[in-house]
């Protein structure tokens, strides 16, 4: 009997009658026969209003209440869906995090994934029992508390929960077709992948393509998770089956650039004329490091004195103002001249196995951006992508042109 996973994002469980839908997709699965566990988001712009309401409520708050709050979105879905599926005449239960239980460490907001106990979910299986699951959550077993695993943390627990049910499949259930070479909706002529590596997808997610939260992509890795990436919008009677994120050697037709992913959650920041003699980057970068400043792109550049460099790098967007603060808070330590900075960048990247073989790939990138008067702050490289930042205003032209450059357009 086949064993599945089915995650069911926010805009697929928006309101009733689009849970009414996916209890169609569950029903057409054990209709065939399976044993069918589901994961829910909560409904689309739930958990952002959960988020405004913590800020609202102080501006700094204890985490362990955020997730509190923030985990309450996945409850409302879970028990809707298993109130659904009852109502058509299935066998359903819904499952909180800490009923099953998911444990995490307890890194609240962003918590990892420990262990799922799978026990009770497959004895609901041996009654014939669907399983409804909460996503997003789980509970740091030592103090009890709820947490949740960051943002788009319901792709994780689908496949971490297939791991742990040894599920031999785990659909992603979203409102796009599967994984395109760009995000279809900035490039309507970006293209739907059959099939997409673990490698270059684990890229992609974490480059700015949100279609999957970059640890599911990891634990589906790291398990060997055979996970698709599939729409909700599709008729439950006739479903495609989207795109499977598989190991390299799956896929024949290797492409030199599989797709283009940006992320506009960038911030830039530059130190003038700071002394160019060893424990500077230290004294910069130990700090940030310090306050849990994730620091990204780094440029050094010689100044026009030549005794001095200028020292430009990028932090997430919403860190901007906090790591300002604290270089203006040690400028004297550090010493420098000017911090400029700015958060409207993009970075955008361009992913692919093929460049392990090829070489002047991003130099052609270079050269098309400048044909289009695109200036590039920043570029970092590494095996399978490159990474570009750019002002903010040009995400699209900029995007549209790589595309475009490395043959990924729908042919017309
Ligand atoms: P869900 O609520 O189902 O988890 P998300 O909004 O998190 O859905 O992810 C799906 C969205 O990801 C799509 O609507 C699409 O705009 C975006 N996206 C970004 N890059 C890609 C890509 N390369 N392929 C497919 N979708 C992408
Ligand atoms: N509801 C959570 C979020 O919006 C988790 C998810 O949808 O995957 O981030
Ligand atoms: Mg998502």
């Amino acid at each position: 009997m086949a064993r599945l996973v089915m995650k069911f994002g926010g805009t697929s469980v928006a309101n009733v009658e689009r849970i009414r839908n996916v209890a169609r997709h569950v029903k057409r699965e054990v209709d065939a026969g399976a044993e069918v566990a589901v994961v829910v988001s909560a409904m689309s712009g739930k958990t952002n209003e959960l988020v405004a309401w913590c800020r609202e409520a102080a501006p700094v708050y204890d985490p362990a209440e955020y997730d509190a709050v923030v985990a309450s979105g996945e409850l409302v879905t879970a028990g809707l869906l298993a109130i659904v599926l009852k109502d058509m005449g299935l066998n359903a239960r819904s499952w909180q995090g800490w009923q099953i239980p998911l444990a995490t460490d307890a890194a609240h907001g962003a918590a990892r994934i420990e262990s799922v106990d799978g026990a009770r979910i497959i004895a609901g299986f041996a009654k014939g029992e669907i399983a409804v699951v909460a996503g997003f959550q789980g509970v740091h077993a030592e103090t009890g508390q709820v947490t949740t695993l960051g943002r788009g943390g319901s792709d994780t627990s689908a496949v971490a929960l297939a791991a742990a049910l040894h599920a031999d499949r785990c659909d992603i259930y979203t409102d796009v077709d599967g994984v395109y070479t760009t995000d279809p909706r900035v490039v309507p002529r970006a293209q739907r992948l059959d099939r997409v590596s673990f490698e270059e997808m684990l890229e992609m997610a974490s480059l700015g393509a949100k279609v999957l939260q970059v640890r599911s992509v990891e634990v589906a890795m790291v398990h060997n998770v055979r996970t698709y990436v599939r729409s909700s919008f599709d008729d439950p009677a006739d479903p495609r089956l989207g795109t499977l994120i598989c190991d390299e050697e799956d896929i024949v037709e290797k492409q030199v650039v599989t797709g283009i992913a940006f992320s506009r959650d960038e911030a830039q920041l530059t130190l003038r004329k700071v002394a160019d003699k060893p424990g500077v980057a230290a004294a910069i970068f130990g700090p940030l490091a310090e306050a849990n400043i994730n620091v990204d792109m780094i440029i050094q550049v010689v100044s026009d004195d030549a005794a001095t460099t200028d020292i430009t790098f990028t932090v997430p967007g919403a860190e901007f103002d906090r790591a300002k603060a604290l270089l203006e808070s040690r400028r004297d330590k550090i010493g420098y001249t000017a911090l400029q900075g700015t958060p409207d960048v993009v970075k955008i990247s361009a992913i692919g196995i093929g460049m392990r073989s090829h070489s002047g790939v991003a130099a052609r990138a270079f050269k098309a951006l400048a044909e289009k008067g695109i200036n590039i702050r920043a570029i970092t490289t590494s095996e399978i992508k490159f990474s570009m930042l750019i002002d903010e205003a040009y995400t699209e032209l900029a995007v549209r042109t790589l595309h475009t450059l490395y043959g990924l357009d729908v042919k017309a």
